[in-house]
């Protein structure tokens, strides 16, 4: 099986699964979309009304600003790939369950590792403790976070920004980094990077390959 068609399978294997309830309220699954030889991904939290209606990542309100960032960077949003950590939609947006986020671990450690970005950009509090548990999105947010071998960028989540003009603004300074942030990565400069009494040493990947 080549790239493709192995993540045609993962994103089969979503689209009919049902290890936890959410499949159950949820109307579509919204496995991600985009470009899978992308260099940078982002990953959000959960599937919102509009995504569950599409089955689509970031499509509502919170989508239009994730796009209108990423071309401020001259991207569009079909040049990334974007998905989440939860991929049926919870019920009134909660935020999701720990047993929800350990039954859909798999799906976007599979993603991730076939995808292989050179920067994963988290987008909110959840999407960052996926990769990094102990992380604080205040603290951390516009640090690259080196764990495993994959470069972890979390940022606010555009929802919150909708919410909060001031994390709006922090939101757009750290987008506009993104290709400074990617450029350093392939330059091997890590001058960027959270330094060691971060706890970043003790950071746990959640990516158990
Ligand atoms: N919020 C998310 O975290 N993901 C989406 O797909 C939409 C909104």
């Amino acid at each position: 099986m080549d790239k493709l068609q192995t993540f045609q399978q993962i994103t089969n294997n979503i689209k009919v699964c049902q290890k936890c309830r959410l499949c159950k309220t949820a109307k579509n699954p919204v496995p991600g979309e985009g470009n899978i030889d992308s260099e940078i991904i982002f990953v959000g939290e959960a599937p919102g009304q509009v995504e569950d209606a599409t089955g689509r990542p970031f499509v509502g309100r919170a989508g239009k600003l994730l796009e209108s960032m990423l071309n401020k960077i001259s991207l569009k949003r079909e040049d990334v790939w974007i998905g989440n950590i939860i991929k049926h939609r919870p019920p009134e947006n909660r935020d999701p369950l720990p047993d929800e986020i350990a039954s859909c671990e798999p799906y976007l450690t599979l993603q991730i590792h076939i995808i292989n970005p050179l920067l994963v950009v988290t987008l909110g509090r959840f999407s960052m403790n996926y990769f990094y548990p102990e992380g604080k999105i205040t603290r951390d947010r516009g640090h690259v976070i080196k764990i495993k071998g994959f470069n972890v960028y979390p940022v606010y989540h555009p929802a919150a920004a909708l919410r909060n003009p001031s994390m709006a603004r922090v939101l757009e300074e750290d987008f506009l980094r993104i290709p400074e942030v990617l450029k350093q990565i392939k330059n091997g400069v890590q001058e960027n990077f959270l330094p060691e009494d971060n706890g970043i040493l003790d950071g746990q990947l959640r990516l158990g390959l």
